[in-house]
Formats: C-alpha cells, sequence, structure tokens
C-alpha cells in the first residue's frame, strides 16, 4: 500500500473512533477487535474505489488494503467465524480473493506465535 493509501487507512481509523457508535465498537460489523470490521472495510473500499478514479493507481497504490485489514481482524479474533466462514458476497464486495487471505491469516499467525516465544 502506498503512503497515500496507508493515510486514507488511518484517516479513516481515527473517523470511525470519533463519528462511529462507541457502544458497539467490539462488535465485528461496527469496530471489530482491531479496528478492522465490516464498517472498517465498507467504509476503504469505497475510499478506495473513488481514490482511483479520482487520483489513479500510481498515487493511491494498487491494493485497497481491505485484504491485510481483514487478515489482522481475524488474527485478533475480530470476526464471528473463521475465515472460511465468511460468505464470499462479502469478500467479493471488498476484492479480497479468499486464498490469498488464508495466506495472509497463516503468516501473521506464524508471526504472532515466533513473537510469543520467549528470549532465553
Ligand atoms: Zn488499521
Amino acid at each position: 500500500m502506498e503512503i497515500i493509501g496507508s493515510l486514507l487507512h488511518e484517516f479513516l481509523h481515527v473517523f470511525l473512533l470519533l463519528h462511529g457508535c462507541l457502544g458497539c465498537m467490539e462488535n465485528w460489523v461496527e469496530g471489530g477487535a482491531s479496528g478492522h470490521g465490516e464498517a472498517f472495510l465498507n467504509t476503504m473500499h469505497a475510499l478506495y474505489t473513488e481514490g482511483i478514479r479520482l487520483f489513479g493507481r500510481n498515487i493511491l497504490g494498487k491494493e485497497s488494503g481491505c485484504m491485510v485489514s481483514l487478515a489482522i481482524e481475524i488474527v485478533h479474533d475480530g470476526t464471528p467465524d473463521a475465515e472460511n466462514n465468511i460468505p464470499d458476497e462479502m469478500l467479493d464486495r471488498w476484492d479480497v480473493w479468499r486464498p490469498r487471505l488464508i495466506q495472509e491469516v497463516e503468516r501473521r499467525r506464524g508471526m504472532e506465535r515466533d513473537e510469543a516465544v520467549p528470549d532465553r
């Protein structure tokens, strides 16, 4: 993800924190465990799609970051089901390809396991 895409990502976190429903921030449909719940992904994809139309991929980067954001959310147990149970309709909405998502989730779980091993 390019710098402008990263800025959009972080701005969206701030916007949802300030204007989202604080009562249901832990609910995946709203905030999610890592802040990358359904509302975040829907809005990020819409922002990215409009950004591409206005500025082009060279400015925004080649990916919306939805796949990585969803993987982070899954690793932090924010989703109600395992990654295999997220409906195709949702993944299609965010242009997320399931095999690539599963690969990213496994990579991140491996990173977390490696970090959990105490130093001797
Ligand atoms: Zn984020």
